[in-house]
């Protein structure tokens, strides 16, 4: 595959984004494009997961080369010609760029394998949201294809274009989405006296709980508490019996996390006793802190140096990110890093009008190559 081929090829999966789970037409690609590359993929981890194994010259140890492949539901913008072609879905994290690329890995390797051990190439479903790296290790991800070490790579919007980066340690939040829900009692809108408004209640909610981040968490740790939804309410005379809440709470931090998920609690038994309401608050879709192996970290290191010429530079210790990554489940159960590559000044991840940027491409290719053959040397003390 030249780098036409795979350009190609990413704006076609621009252009045909599919949310968490429902990869099937990407999946099909991923597994064509492997197969006329020699390999004989496996299917079917996480419902559209995709795996292919590339053996070196010699035995030794195995590693996995991870990229995930869902889409968000957002409605893009923009007037480029491969933009979305499903109103509501677009490829605005660049796992459309992080396919393409793990393929192009895939290509290269083939071609030039390492000298000993074993490249699983994952790509793998529902990142966003729905913790497709955890679902593919409890269907046996790592019994299937075992591996001592685990790597991930993600562009990075605001790191220069031919720039990596990554760190030591935490280098992306953990955190849990939460749903409080108030039940209180409806009343006309001019007999307050006769209800229990559940807006009101709601909106001391929103309030109070920003004084967790403010007054409880140490302000040398990291926390964020984002209340995103809040629904209440039907028409302009009568006071809502039920008001619902949806957010997120996210630290480096697994303590801090768990002081949230308490104070959140306290807050609503309190609110729930001062306004004779009932509150619950319920933590669902957790995902841990991403964390980065110290030796694994350095191999990564490693691969960058080797493949960033003058145009870019190697950031060693960068800022953690506070949005959550699944990759965090692989590195739970082996040692491992991500690492992120420069997108330049595109908009944010997320944003409807981000786009991947294909020029770093090669970049990211040549650094899952390196990566390879650094990890699986004869002699190199795995
Ligand atoms: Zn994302
Ligand atoms: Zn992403």
């Amino acid at each position: 595959m030249d780098l036409a081929d795979l350009v190609a090829l990413r704006k076609d999966l621009h252009a045909h984004p599919e949310l968490r789970f429902e990869e099937l037409r990407t999946s099909d690609i991923v597994a064509e494009v492997l197969t006329s590359l020699g390999y004989r993929p496996s299917r079917g981890l996480a419902k559209t997961g995709v795996v292919a194994s590339l053996q070196g010259k010699k035995p030794g140890p195995s590693i996995i080369l991870r990229a995930d492949m869902d889409a968000l539901p957002i409605e893009e913008r923009g007037d480029h010609a491969h933009i979305s072609r499903h109103p509501g879905r677009m490829h605005a994290c660049g796992h459309d760029g992080h396919t393409t690329m793990l393929l192009g890995a895939a290509a290269a390797l083939a071609l030039d394998p390492p000298e000993c051990g074993t490249v699983h190439f994952v790509f793998q479903p529902g990142e966003e949201g729905g913790a497709g790296a955890k679902v593919m290790l409890e269907e046996g991800l790592l019994e299937q294809f075992p591996a001592g070490r685990v790597f991930g790579m993600h562009n990075w919007p605001g790191l220069p274009i031919g720039s990596m980066a990554t760190r030591k340690g935490a280098i992306m939040a953990g955190g849990w989405r939460f749903l409080v829900e108030i039940k209180g009692q409806g009343s006309h809108a001019a007999q307050p006296h006769l209800g229990r408004d559940a807006l009101t209640i709601g909106a001391a909610f929103v309030q109070e709980a920003q004084l967790l981040v403010s007054r409880r968490s140490n302000p040398l740790t990291t926390a964020v508490l984002s209340i995103c939804t809040f629904h209440a309410g039907t028409t302009d005379n009568i006071l809502p019996e039920a008001a619902t809440l949806r957010g997120t709470i996210r630290s480096l931090d697994v303590q801090e996390l768990e002081a949230l998920k308490k104070g959140m609690t306290r807050l609503a038994a309190g609110l729930a006793l001062a306004h004779e309401v009932a509150i619950t608050v319920q933590f669902h879709q957790p995902y841990p802190v991403t964390v980065n192996t110290a030796d694994e970290t350095e191999l990564a290191l490693a691969a960058m140096k080797q493949v960033i010429g003058t145009q870019g530079t190697v950031v060693s210790d960068m800022t953690p990110s506070m949005a959550s990554e699944d990759f965090g489940f692989m590195l739970e159960k082996r040692p491992g890093a991500l690492v992120m590559l420069g997108n330049g000044a595109s908009a944010p991840l997320h944003a409807p009008d981000y786009d991947f940027d294909d020029t770093i491409i090669p970049q990211g290719i040549a650094y899952w190559v390196a990566l390879a053959h650094i990890c699986l040397r004869i002699n190199q003390d795995i």
